[in-house]
């Protein structure tokens, strides 16, 4: 009798492998979560890949007839050759896995690396994004110790707090920092506050994008600020955030801002700020007083996009619609 190899390259038969997952059964972490999605790519089972996907994650999709179909594309344009694992770190409701996926499409050389997060919501993984390379690119991929944070979704009571104030920037509030930097990059976020990671304290990280530069822009952080003076010019622009995704809204903003703060030094900074950098200010600012994006809009607006926000509450705390 012949058995049907796992398309996760796991050497194992599929019934023992993939299969159980596919079926329903919950894979006990990332690992075996990441190979049961590769396979699932493979097998072209587009249900599966959608409901091990984190309703937080950026390819999570209200529409699902298109969703199901780019799914469905990419699998049936796809060899799946093979698959390394390079990596694969867990720490409490975070996971991390790195792998290489050997693909070819239309004969030609499609792999990639890929450096993919994942999170656990009541007991149960979700796939929630990735960083991707192409090519066999291992050693490009940074795979220190993982320092990825949870983040705290809409309709978690600590995004409406007010944070309290930092009395000392010890070795943990550093260690926060560096765990935030990280965090904030891997989501392809530019600024993230601490409420966000569920630390209801007053500080924020920022990597405003640079005009006309690729690549990233440095780092600056914020602790204790206070923001004064705003210009009376406002700009207006589509703005989203890490906590309530999927959702972007055009806010007009003060286009100037004046910003008081300690940076990690510890030394008082006064600063005065405009474009990006005052924007951003502003929104992680925002989250330190309780206030988020969606709280700017019009009533009509606002209107609209309460049934998503919703939904998104619902799936990400109850689990319903997962
Ligand atoms: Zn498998
Ligand atoms: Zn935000």
């Amino acid at each position: 009798m012949k058995v049907k190899n796992c398309p996760c390259h796991s050497g194992k038969a599929y019934v023992a492998c993939c299969k159980p997952f596919h079926n329903g059964e919950n894979p006990s972490n990332a690992l075996l979560l990441m190979r049961s999605r590769f396979s699932a790519f493979a097998l072209c089972i587009p249900d599966y890949i959608i409901h091990t996907t984190h309703p937080g994650s950026p390819e999570y999709s209200n529409d699902r007839t298109k969703w199901k179909r780019s799914i469905s594309s990419f699998s049936q344009e796809t060899n799946f050759e093979g698959l390394e694992i390079i990596d694969f770190q867990e720490r409490g409701n975070v996971a991390v896995v790195t792998f290489i996926a050997h693909i070819l499409q239309k004969k030609r050389d499609e792999s990639f690396t890929e450096k993919s997060f994942f999170e656990k919501i009541r007991g149960k993984w979700y796939y929630r994004s990735g960083q991707l390379l192409k090519g066999s690119a291992p050693n490009l991929m940074t795979i220190g110790q993982m320092r990825l944070l949870p983040l705290a979704y809409y309709g978690n009571p600590i995004l409406r707090k007010v944070a309290d104030t930092v009395p000392e920037i010890t070795d943990a509030v550093r260690k926060l920092v560096g765990d935030m930097i990280e965090t904030m990059d891997a989501c392809d976020g530019i600024g993230l506050a601490a409420p966000q990671v569920h630390h209801s304290i007053q500080l924020f990280v920022m990597r405003a994008p640079i005009e006309n530069v690729k690549g990233l822009g440095v780092v600056k952080v914020f602790i204790n600020p206070k923001v004064s003076e705003p210009s009376v010019e406002k700009w207006t622009v589509s703005e989203g955030c890490l906590s309530i995704p999927a959702i972007h809204a055009d806010v007009a903003r003060p286009s100037e801002i004046t910003i008081e703060y300690t940076n990690l030094d510890g030394k008082h900074v006064k600063e005065r700020c405009s474009d990006w950098e005052a924007r951003i200010i502003q929104h992680e600012n925002d989250h330190l007083n309780g206030v988020l994006f969606i709280d700017y809009l019009s009533e009509e607006k606002r209107g609209e996009l309460e049934p998503l926000l919703k939904s998104m509450d619902k799936r990400i705390h109850d689990g319903t619609e997962l």
